[in-house]
Parts: C-alpha cells; sequence; structure tokens
C-alpha cells in the first residue's frame, strides 16, 4: 500500500528511535495542546496527535486547490451577502432546526436595523479528500501505487470551525527531520515550508487596520475551558510577529455577555473599557456554545455593533452543509461567478449533492439512498464532528422522518472514496501503531470585503488531518484524527 517510505525497510528498533526522538522534536516546534485532565490550563501540556511522517498526495492537485481557493473565498463571500439566495435555500431548515433559526433570526435583525459595520472578514478552511473512485481498483499489496486519478474533491467549508492552522503550522519541520531519521531522500520543496497561523494572522491584523482605531482590540471569542487553546494562541504569537502594536484580548460568552457592551452613541462594541476592532469568533458554532437565552443575546448584541465580525452572522450560515448542498444544484455557482472556467474549476471539486425536503426532488434522493446507502453520507447542519450519517443507519432514520418536514434538517451527500495510505499514528498516552489510513486537506483562506468590494484575498496554507480509514468522521480534538503534512509527489 502507498507509503511515503517506499522501498525503505525499518526495523522496530530503529522506528521506536525515531517516534521517541520525533515526538520530542514535535514538543520543541509547539505542536501542543492542553491534556483532557487539565483542560483550563496550559501549564501540564502534551503534542498533539500528528503522524509520524507525510501523507503522498500529488503536487498538481493541491496545487489545483490552492489556486482556486481565491475564488472560494469570493464565492462564498458573495453567497452570504446575498440575502435572497440564503433565504430561499434555508427556508425549510430554519422551520425545524432551532439552533439555524436562531441564527437566521439574528440575521433579520441586523439587516431590518440596517449595516453598522460593511465589512466582513473571513478566515476559512475549505476541506478536500483525495477521491479515487474513478480509478482501477487499487492493489494493497503493489508498492506506492498511486492511483491514476486522484481527484480533490470538497468536503465542506468551514466559517468558525476552521481550527489547526496554529497546530500545523512548525509541523512541516518535524515531518522534514522524521523522514531524514528514516534515511528517505527528498527536496524541501516536497514537504514545503507552510505557515497558515501567519497568514491568518495576517488576516486579522488586516481587519484591526480597515477598522482604523490603533487602540481598539482584536478579540479572541473562545470557549473555556478549551484542550485546544494552544492552537488559537499561535495566531496571536503570529500576529505580534505581523504586527506588536495590535492589542489582542480573549474572552468568553459568559464574560461578554456580563461586561460586553454596545456604545450608545456610535454601536461600537466595548469590554473592560477597550473598543473592539475585530471579534474573532472561535466558538458558538454549536448549540452547546449558548449556555442561555443570555448567550444569544450576547451574539445579536455582537451582531449588532459596529466591530469587524469574523465571521459574520450571514458567513456563518452560509457556511451550512444546506448552502454547500444548493451549491451543487446547476446554475448556482454561475449565480455569482460569472468566468465559465472558474465556475466549472470550482464545480469540479463538488460530488453530487441532494436535498431530502420533502416533496419531488427529495423523495428521488431519499429512493437513491435507499438504493445503495453505502454511496452516501447524510449530513446535518452542525459543525464539529460526530453528526454525520452512514450506510444502514441512512436507511433507519430516513424510514423513521418518511413524511415529516424534519427532513429538511439534513442533505444527502454523495460518499467519496478517499486514497488508502499506510502510516504510524502518535498520541500522547497510546502505542504507536502503523495503520491504513485516509486523509483530508484543509485550504486556510482570508478574505475581507464589503457587499460590492473586495478588500483582502489571500491563501495561507494547508492542514491535513489523518485517520484510520474505518472511522468515518475525523475529530482531532476528540482523539480521531491527526496533524498531518503533505509529500508532494
Ligand atoms: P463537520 O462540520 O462536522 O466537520 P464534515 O462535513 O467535515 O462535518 O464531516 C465530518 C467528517 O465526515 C469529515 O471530516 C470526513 O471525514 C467525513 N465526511 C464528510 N463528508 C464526506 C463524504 N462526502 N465522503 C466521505 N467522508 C465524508
Ligand atoms: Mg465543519
Ligand atoms: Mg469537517
Amino acid at each position: 500500500m502507498a507509503t511515503v517510505l517506499d522501498q525503505i525497510s525499518l526495523n522496530e528498533k530503529k522506528i521506536q528511535e525515531i517516534i521517541k526522538k520525533t515526538k520530542e522534536h514535535a514538543l520543541l516546534h509547539g505542536v501542543l495542546m492542553r491534556t483532557a485532565e487539565s483542560p483550563g490550563n496550559s501549564e501540564t501540556v502534551q503534542y498533539a496527535p500528528f503522524t509520524l511522517f507525510p501523507s503522498l498526495v500529488p503536487r498538481e492537485a493541491l496545487a489545483k486547490v490552492k489556486a482556486i481557493q481565491p475564488h472560494f473565498n469570493k464565492l462564498m463571500h458573495m453567497v452570504a451577502h446575498d440575502f435572497e439566495f440564503l433565504e430561499k435555500c434555508l427556508s425549510n431548515v430554519v422551520k425545524v432546526d432551532d439552533f439555524n433559526k436562531r441564527l437566521w433570526d439574528i440575521l433579520q435583525v441586523v439587516t431590518e436595523e440596517g449595516v453598522t459595520q460593511p465589512i466582513s472578514l473571513g478566515l476559512f478552511r475549505n476541506d478536500f479528500m483525495m477521491d479515487v473512485k474513478q480509478s482501477s481498483p487499487i492493489d494493497a499489496s503493489a508498492p506506492a501505487s498511486v492511483p491514476e486519478t486522484v481527484q480533490m474533491k470538497q468536503i465542506e467549508f468551514n466559517m468558525i470551525a476552521a481550527s489547526f492552522a496554529g497546530l500545523v503550522s512548525p509541523l512541516f519541520n518535524v515531518h522534514r527531520y522524521s523522514l531524514t531519521l528514516a534515511g528517505k531522500q527528498f527536496e524541501d520543496s516536497q514537504v514545503p515550508p507552510n505557515n497558515p497561523a501567519n497568514g491568518l494572522a495576517q488576516g486579522l491584523v488586516e481587519g484591526w487596520k480597515a477598522y482604523g482605531n490603533k487602540r481598539a482590540c482584536v478579540l479572541f471569542l473562545v470557549s473555556e475551558p478549551e484542550r485546544n487553546s494552544l492552537d488559537q494562541r499561535r495566531l496571536d504569537v503570529e500576529m505580534f510577529t505581523c504586527d506588536r502594536s495590535v492589542p489582542v484580548k480573549y474572552v468568553t460568552f459568559k464574560d461578554m455577555s456580563e461586561r460586553g457592551s454596545n456604545r450608545i452613541s456610535d454601536k461600537a462594541l466595548v469590554i473592560d473599557g477597550c473598543e473592539v476592532a475585530v471579534l474573532y469568533f472561535r466558538t458558538g458554532y454549536t448549540p452547546e456554545d449558548y449556555r442561555s437565552d443570555k448567550d444569544w443575546d450576547t451574539r445579536l448584541m455582537m451582531e449588532r455593533s459596529k466591530a469587524i465580525k469574523c465571521p459574520t452572522i450571514q458567513y456563518h450560515l452560509a457556511g451550512t452543509k444546506k448552502i454547500q448542498q444548493e451549491l451543487c444544484r446547476p446554475g448556482a455557482v454561475e449565480r455569482f461567478i460569472k468566468d465559465d472556467r472558474i465556475a466549472r474549476d470550482i464545480r469540479e471539486t463538488f460530488v453530487n449533492q441532494y436535498s431530502i425536503d420533502l416533496g419531488e426532488d427529495g423523495d428521488g434522493a431519499i429512493e437513491k439512498a435507499f438504493a445503495d446507502p453505502q454511496r452516501y453520507v447524510l449530513k446535518t447542519n452542525r459543525e464539529g464532528g460526530g453528526n454525520n450519517v452512514y450506510g444502514e443507519d441512512i436507511k433507519c432514520l430516513l424510514s423513521k422522518m418518511k413524511n415529516l418536514e424534519e427532513r429538511a434538517r439534513y442533505i444527502l451527500m454523495e460518499r467519496i472514496l478517499p486514497w488508502p495510505q499506510t502510516s504510524y499514528l502518535l498520541k500522547a498516552g497510546s502505542e504507536a501503531s502503523l495503520q491504513t489510513v485516509v486523509t483530508e486537506i484543509g485550504i486556510f483562506g482570508v478574505y475581507m470585503g464589503t457587499a460590492d468590494k473586495e478588500i483582502y484575498n489571500s491563501v495561507t496554507g494547508h492542514v491535513l488531518r489523518t485517520k484510520n480509514v474505518n472511522s468515518d468522521e475525523g475529530g482531532l480534538m476528540v482523539g480521531l484524527s491527526y496533524m498531518d503534512t503533505p509529500f508532494l509527489i
């Protein structure tokens, strides 16, 4: 099976030595997270789960998705600013999904009240897998067989739950080290430099500059306790390298509801006497993030303010799985992207997705799923992993919802068949083991603009998350996936 160590054989003793040294290398480079026992402080930390070696990625495939990312950034910005499109796509969802209904209500209020801050800022992560469905069957016994057709297919576009830029930034160096210990020959360009944390930080600094008040801060809205807080902190470390004068603060929803307010005279968002230039959400994407109506009031208050929100409420809603499914319809991408070639390049990354709402369209999609459930994934409009339904469970769930409006909670997506490879997976407290794995590739992008003007648009790097081939979901924080980098071939 394909592996970066093709034709290198290492005995167990050597592997154990590489593992030990590489773990220390990761610690020294800061590939770190808090422990499950002490998620609230950084005095005890451990290395974040990562793969011992990088995964094979065709150079052209990665280059292609990086090249279209600015267009994806722009597309999602335009979608978010098309109220009519959002309303049409989400009208059935909000009837049955209380969480998205609450987000929608906030959008309606701020739309009716009128724009307080024309600028939207997004720090995005666009996720893909290397689909090999079109290839001839993979010969598992053949050495490093690279399938003839590896196609990058989009999994989802993340607006808030777009983590791991911080943790992955030092990892290419760690992988260059482990490969060297293993005796693998490679060019630097095969394990390319990658610092998405710096690019995202630059985006936050650009937002801060656009706000135009040097005393105002960049505010990270976070959960606490948060095991992944060092991933967030890496962004502000990088902001410090971009511009030392940007004040940075961290607050929770609770802090904001107790001490934050909008100044009456100009709607500036203020907390602890500090005006907020950029409000960067690292929480607020799951129902559990809102402990009570008070937190929802706080979300509304923040959306009403003139702080630059990253993301805005309309970006947040544009990131739902429903919108991504609706963009797969003929003509939907083209509504926003007038250049045929660009629209085609975007569309090439899509697999089929179907609405299963009540009605003929939906019935047809459900029939497809019943006929061959292994070919599909049923997704709900939630973020952060653990929400998808696969295989026979799809049939079971669909049977229960036969004639119910509930169906609008879900969309049906064709299943991507990712390229399997072998890799050693390293996690603190577990024995490292060689496993058959698949990889998800996230491309980070930054976009800033008003409804009709682009101010900033960049692609800032990548993160790979690798998991056992048999694991349906891929959460890194829940221990299912492992940080990774590409080895370009
Ligand atoms: P979330 O917002 O919860 O991360 P995703 O759409 O990323 O939702 O789904 C979670 C995981 O499920 C992904 O990381 C991927 O491993 C798997 N997955 C999602 N869609 C597909 C698909 N079409 N084919 C194969 N696996 C998928
Ligand atoms: Mg997501
Ligand atoms: Mg995801």
